[in-house]
């Protein structure tokens, strides 16, 4: 009876998948733990920058008091870093946390959120938590069709989500794309572009997504300190917009999201960019290895600019049950209508060799 007093729209909500936690497999198959590797939530397997880290001990000190409110150095660091005024930095628990601050702000029943099909999930999740309705355009190799999105956006339309590069595919838009949708679509409409694998993103393709908020006041940026920085169990992101929708945000950010240990660390690591360099070099040495090893095994893969590869399998569930038998977790992607395929993170090259071996074995119907 109390539970159907909560809006149809809460009810009807499903659950986001995340990777499963090591010690969940080490407990279900008796495993153990130090003999499992994760390569199902696109961290970095390298960890966090020493830096980072020494700032959260600094940091540890003092934790009897509340964080600052206002992430007032925070704010000012990632500003810094992207060369823009503070007013323009909304902090987040997670950039996830920030799509979920424009789903609150900007939504609500009447209006509508459209993405793309095989995005990112929370973007369905936090629309359709908001009682907005959901709108999925088809996508196009697994990736944005901004032509077909721009098209699909209705006077009702409030939010556009679009991941570059996309989690779970792994695509990529090329800056000049974005810019020309970006000038199609209605200055009404808040246009989401969520950057949480922008690091990875080769300097050949790279683009100056910050410079065009000068020019389109209904652009807001995410980024997160969860993937290259390694920090994704601190929990930090932050949107990047114009003061007038940052303002906004902030009146419905509870007062103390990011905790005093996660704002040290995250200054710390801007300060850190031989670390950034550092993990993107092994990425793109790690993409290349496994990119060639899966097409050797004549398994079909999707190009990827992020630190993750997809790539298809036949049945998902099957090859994942015996990854995960030898010790290998992987993401399947069932939930993301691609029950053919299974998401790699790209880990260490001993991690990489391992995932091989046991697919190679799984690919024959064993576990190692
Ligand atoms: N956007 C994309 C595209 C992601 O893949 C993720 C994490 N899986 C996020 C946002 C959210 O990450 P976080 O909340 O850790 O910043």
């Amino acid at each position: 009876m109390l539970i159907q007093h909560a809006p149809e729209y809460v009810r009807g909500l499903g659950r986001y998948v995340p990777g499963k936690p090591i010690a969940d497999l080490a407990r279900e198959l008796g495993l153990d733990p130090g003999q499992i590797i994760k390569l199902a939530s696109n961290e970095n397997p390298l960890g966090m920058s020493p830096v980072a880290r020494a700032a959260m001990r600094d940091a540890m000190d003092d934790l009897a008091r509340y964080p600052d409110g206002g992430a007032h150095d925070f704010r000012r660091a990632v500003a810094q870093h992207h060369d823009l005024p503070v007013g323009c930095v909304v902090p987040g628990n997670g950039s996830n946390e920030i799509l979920e601050l424009i789903a609150r702000a900007f939504l609500a029943p009447g209006a509508s959120a459209l993405f793309s099909e095989h995005a990112f999930a929370v973007y369905s999740l936090v629309s359709q938590a908001a009682g907005a309705e959901c709108i999925e355009v088809p996508s196009r190799n697994f990736g944005h069709d901004l032509a077909a999105m721009a098209d699909a956006i209705r006077m009702d339309t409030r939010v556009v989500f679009i991941a570059n590069p996309n989690n779970p595919s792994g695509s990529f838009l090329p800056g000049v794309m974005i810019e020309q949708f970006l000038a199609r679509v209605p200055a009404n409409v808040l246009v989401v572009l969520d950057e949480a694998y922008n690091q990875y993103v080769p300097e050949a393709l790279r683009y100056d997504s910050v410079s065009w908020l000068k020019k389109f006041p209904n652009l807001l940026l995410t980024r997160t300190f969860s993937k290259i920085y390694g920090m994704a169990g601190l929990r930090v992101g932050y949107g990047l917009c114009a003061q007038p929708v940052s303002e906004l945000l902030d009146r419905v950010r509870q007062p103390f999201n990011l905790n005093s240990l996660a704002q040290a660390a995250a200054c710390g690591a801007l300060s850190d960019a031989s670390f950034v360099a550092r993990s993107a070099e092994l990425n793109q040495s790690g993409l290349r290895f496994l990119s060639d090893r899966l097409a050797a095994l004549g398994l079909q893969v999707l190009p990827s600019c992020a630190n993750f590869l997809c790539f298809r399998v036949g049945d998902g569930r099957a090859i994942n049950q015996l990854l995960l038998r030898s010790g290998v977790i992987v993401r399947p992607l069932a939930s993301y209508g691609m029950p053919e395929w299974l998401r790699v993170t790209i880990g260490t090259p001993d991690e990489n060799e391992r995932f091989v071996v046991a697919l190679e074995s799984a690919l024959r119907g064993r576990n190692v």
